[in-house]
């Protein structure tokens, strides 16, 4: 017996990383004089985690993430509409092991897409399978499939996933065709797969988006039926980036010696939206008059 012939072994039985690296491993239980117990327990350790982390590499190419979004960015301060315990418990996705569905709604900006994409990420890292669509791409996918058997084979590749995510339900009205090749996949993920949905519109409205009333009953009725459906509301999160750097702005002209105060970006700052900058630029306010020389 040779370490040659153990490697070829190793790789009959698939264990590609234990061969790859057995020089190392044999050199190491023999440096730390560990039992053979240890050394086999070793060996499977290595094995089965490589495997994991390929796997999750694998997963997470396959997903169709746009980026990567976790929960840890996302800043419970800006978006009050959920707390970060609620969002703790989504994060044991009991609710995919159960075959529920989640729908966040809310207009742009109020972290939607975020939290998809970071339970999408976390759910890869828990071994689960997820594929990511904007229902744009979603749509023109299903209607490239669209013949007596594409459309099948395209299904059955989706439901592999254990999760399917939707983002940005709303932004096109369907035509009918189309609005019921969506019905059949959701029909298809009912109680199967779970489905989370991201949109820009409510309930009510969703007739008129699937430009059929019978159809969008239908649909809600699968998706809602074992599911959760959150508000987001507030301002956007992308205006408030807009609004530090105007607020940043009118301070740098205000701190300058000799500069008129400009009053040019003040209209937009006090649009409702826009709440949160204005709270800070008060606070700046007060910043700065404190830092004023002689004060
Ligand atoms: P929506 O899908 O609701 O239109 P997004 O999730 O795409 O909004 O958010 C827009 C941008 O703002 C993204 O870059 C996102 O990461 C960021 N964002 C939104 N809400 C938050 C938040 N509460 N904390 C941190 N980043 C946020
Ligand atoms: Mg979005």
């Amino acid at each position: 017996m040779n370490l040659e012939g153990i490697k070829e072994k190793l790789r009959r039985v698939r264990c590609y990383h234990t061969a790859n690296e057995i020089e190392m491993i044999i050199k190491q239980a023999q440096d730390n004089e560990i039992s053979y117990l240890k050394f086999m327990d070793n060996i499977l350790d290595n094995e089965l985690s490589t495997r994991r982390k390929n796997r999750i590499k694998k997963n997470l190419k396959k997903s169709g993430f746009p980026q990567i979004r976790t929960i840890e960015e996302f800043d419970f301060n800006f978006q009050t509409s959920i707390t970060k315990r609620l969002s703790k418990e989504w994060f044991c996705f009991d609710w995919i092991e159960q075959r529920s569905n989640k729908i966040f709604m809310g207009p742009p900006g109020v972290g939607k897409t975020h939290l998809a994409l970071s339970l999408g990420y976390s759910a890869i890292m828990e071994h689960y399978k997820v594929r990511f669509y904007t229902m744009q791409d979603l749509m023109e996918e299903m209607i490239l499939s669209d013949d007596e058997k594409g459309f099948d084979i395209f299904l059955k590749k989706l439901l592999k996933h254990d999760l399917l995510i939707i983002d940005e339900l709303g932004y096109l009205p369907l035509k009918p065709r189309y609005s019921n090749l969506f019905f059949q996949l959701i029909n298809n993920c009912y109680e199967y797969r779970s489905v989370l949905i991201t949109s820009n519109k409510f309930y009510k409205e969703w007739g008129e988006l699937f430009g059929n009333q019978t159809i969008a009953g239908a649909i809600l009725d699968r998706l809602l039926h074992h599911s959760e459906s959150i508000v987001l509301q507030g301002d956007s999160y992308r205006l408030k980036d807009v609004s530090e750097n105007i607020s940043r702005r009118v301070y740098k002209k205000q701190d300058s010696p000799g500069m008129v105060h400009s009053t040019s970006a003040k209209p937009s700052l006090h649009s409702p939206s826009l709440n949160h900058s204005k709270q800070k630029i008060k606070r700046n306010e007060k910043l700065d008059e404190n830092n004023k020389p002689g004060v």
